[in-house]
């Protein structure tokens, strides 16, 4: 009975209308997360996109999610970080947001080469971040299996600029 749970689950999330800035209708997950039965759902779920080694969570909403599929499917977990947070970093993508720029760095001594990595994160809008999250991940000679996110936000049309990546949504708006 997944679909029934994921769309309880779908139900708890919370639109924040002009946050953070007039004009953006904010999707916070935060309630979702805090349901045992929906958390359950939603990482059973994401687990189910894709044949894994490891999980790359994307700060900060995507290391909650992607700790807690780590542990369900019984592989590891790895933060990509925004800048200045990691005493090592083995690599970094910098990448435009709607308004300004942004960063995503790849800790040092995480990922081998070859080992399939889940990528996980709260919420897919233009794609700049998931995208970035894949390159970097790439880059180290590791394999994307799948770009997984709880919610897809359509409008947006992120997924035009993840062209090839095998984005996973498991719930759109
Ligand atoms: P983007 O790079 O445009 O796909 O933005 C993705 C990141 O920004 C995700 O990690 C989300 O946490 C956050 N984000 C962007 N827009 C929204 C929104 N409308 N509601 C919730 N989170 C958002």
């Amino acid at each position: 009975e997944t679909d029934g749970a994921l769309r309880e689950a779908a139900a708890l999330v919370r639109e924040v209308p002009d946050f953070p800035e007039p004009g953006v209708l904010f999707r916070d997950i935060g309630p979702m997360l805090a349901s045992g039965p929906a958390l359950g759902a939603v990482v059973s779920a994401l687990g189910r996109s894709a044949e894994f080694d490891v999980v790359a969570g994307v700060e900060a909403r995507g290391f909650l999610v992607g700790a807690a599929v780590a542990q369900a499917f019984g592989t590891g977990v790895i933060g990509l970080r925004k800048p200045g947070k990691l005493p090592a970093v083995a690599d970094r993508i910098d990448y435009a947001l709607e308004y300004g720029t942004a960063a995503l760095e790849l800790p040092a001594d995480t990922l081998r080469a070859g080992q399939r990595v889940l990528v996980v994160d709260d919420v897919l809008a233009t794609g700049g971040t998931l995208g970035a999250a894949c390159s970097l991940v790439r880059q180290s000679g590791a394999e994307v299996a799948a770009a997984a996110v709880v919610l897809e936000l359509t409008a947006l049309r992120g997924r035009r600029n993840l062209p090839g990546e095998p984005v996973e949504a498991l719930l759109q708006v």
